[in-house]
């Protein structure tokens, strides 16, 4: 039956601008939107920009199209913090008159030499509560501090369960650098609750925030969201992930040629797995599977080999267009799509972990190196047994109809010469007459895609070689 009193799943993205979309944010955004998608629910993209002197438009643009490309939107109008500034002034005024937060006129050296003593007499390195009780004019005031209670805060969170804190470790935070300029503790408390998110999802590293927003609400009087705590993403040898292993921005995966599909499979699976544990999923399957339940507490390695496989797995499956449109978003205009190309897409297919191998795969099939006649002849065989079967070859070529011009037909037909001729003798100065290398594709698959013309003409071409 419908419940009335179900509450309203809305959850959000909050990144800052002060970076790349980094594949930890991704995987983040993606998790609260497949939550809020399984859920029938709302998904919110939050610009969390009030950091003015880290905050650059580039990052936000890098952010917004990198989930865009990933197929990730917010349902909503995209939230800037920095275009809420009055929002956040009530609240801290309010905050300040209720007695729960003050203005604190310690300089950064008289806090850097309390923070030092604390430390070399073995103290928590906290703020003392100085200027707590006096009452300093907004004029005088550095910053605007809460005043976290002396108390034992315990939330439950849908992934780790029960977890405690206390409070009287903490030291009164900063959470404003005046009426206009919040903090990041702070705005998210008033901006969560404004904006009615029902489930705040995040990565592990926000874990020691969110007993401070808890404190900053209950301050407020306002109702906490429910938490969720990602694991963090590992390197590994299980360090948090950095560039020393593998890319860390989501548009490094983009140009190296990984498909969003496939690039959202594999994120999806990091820190989460289905009931069957199954490894490729697409995202309509990711999305009747998605349950916060299913989330590890460990860590999750970001394993390489895997993307790759995962990725080979979607490019295999891809059809012409989707590569195609793939292709071109990397390559821009240096691909032209024409029949050779077309037919080397459908054999490259099968053989790419990425896109961008796509070129080194061309290459392979059209390039023909200058070659010594030396090349064509097949181990202990002789230039003479290469320049006949060769000419057998060509012969049998020429007969073959275009439109029959295909791998699998001219496999048909030139491995019964093959096997009477002997295959090293007749398959490898065909190959090597095709390609000029020593290693390359199989015949088959090259007269396939250089087409009758190209091949007959490359065979005609290692013949007269021979003849010299
Ligand atoms: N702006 C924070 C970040 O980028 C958001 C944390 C949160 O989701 O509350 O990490």
């Amino acid at each position: 039956m419908f419940n009335l009193f179900k509450q309203k799943i809305k959850v959000r993205i909050a990144p800052s601008p002060t970076g790349y979309l980094h594949i930890g944010t991704a995987r983040t955004a993606l998790f609260n939107w497949l939550f809020a998608k399984h859920n029938g629910g709302k998904f919110i993209i939050r610009i969390e920009d009030t950091d003015l002197e880290r905050s650059e438009k580039r990052f936000e643009k890098d952010i917004l199209d990198g989930l865009k490309w990933l197929g990730i939107e917010s349902d909503e109008k995209i939230v800037r913090q920095t275009e809420r500034l009055d929002i956040y002034e009530k609240y801290l005024k309010k905050l300040l008159e209720s007695g729960n937060a003050y203005y604190c006129a310690c300089t950064k050296e008289e806090l850097e030499t309390e923070r030092q003593k604390a430390i070399d007499s073995g103290k928590p390195p906290i703020y003392s509560g100085k200027c707590r009780d006096k009452n300093i004019a907004p004029e005088k005031g550095q910053v605007i501090r809460f005043k976290v209670p002396n108390e034992i805060i315990i939330f439950k969170d849908l992934i780790r369960g029960d977890v405690r804190f206390d409070m009287s470790l903490m030291g009164d935070i900063a959470i404003a650098k005046n009426l206009k300029t919040p903090l990041y503790n702070f705005a998210v408390v008033v901006d969560d609750h404004e904006m009615g998110i029902s489930h705040v999802i995040r990565g592990e590293d926000h874990l020691a925030n969110t007993p401070k927003q808890i404190a900053i609400q209950q301050a407020l009087g306002l109702k906490s969201p429910k938490y969720a705590h990602l694991p963090l993403i590992l390197d590994p040898d299980r360090s948090k992930m950095s560039k020393r292993f593998s890319a860390t921005s989501v548009e490094e995966y983009r140009k190296l040629g990984y498909l969003p599909e496939a690039l959202i499979n594999f994120i999806a699976l990091l820190g989460w797995h289905s009931k069957e544990e199954k490894e490729i999923m697409d995202i309509k399957e990711l999305i009747k599977e998605f349950e916060l339940e299913r989330v590890q507490k460990a860590g999750a390695v970001f394993n390489t080999e895997k993307l790759d496989w995962i990725n080979s797995q979607y490019i295999k499956n891809s059809n012409f267009e989707r590569i195609k449109s793939a292709l071109s978003d990397i390559f821009g205009n240096k691909i032209v799509f024409d029949e050779i190309t077309k037919k080397i897409i459908n054999v490259a297919k099968d053989r790419m972990s990425k896109l961008s191998e796509f070129e080194e795969i061309r290459k392979e099939f059209l390039d023909l190196l200058d070659y010594p006649a030396s090349l064509l002849v097949w181990k202990k065989s002789s230039a003479d047994t290469a320049k006949n079967n060769l000419k057998v070859i060509k012969d049998n070529v020429e007969n073959v109809h275009e439109k029959d011009f295909t791998k699998e037909n001219l496999e048909k037909i030139l491995m019964f010469l093959a096997d009477k001729l002997g295959r090293g003798e007749t398959l490898w100065p065909l190959r090597v007459s095709l390609s000029g290398k020593e290693k390359s594709p199989g015949p088959f698959e090259l007269m396939d895609v250089l087409g009758k013309e190209e091949s007959l003409k490359r065979i005609n071409d290692a013949i007269k070689k021979l003849e010299k």
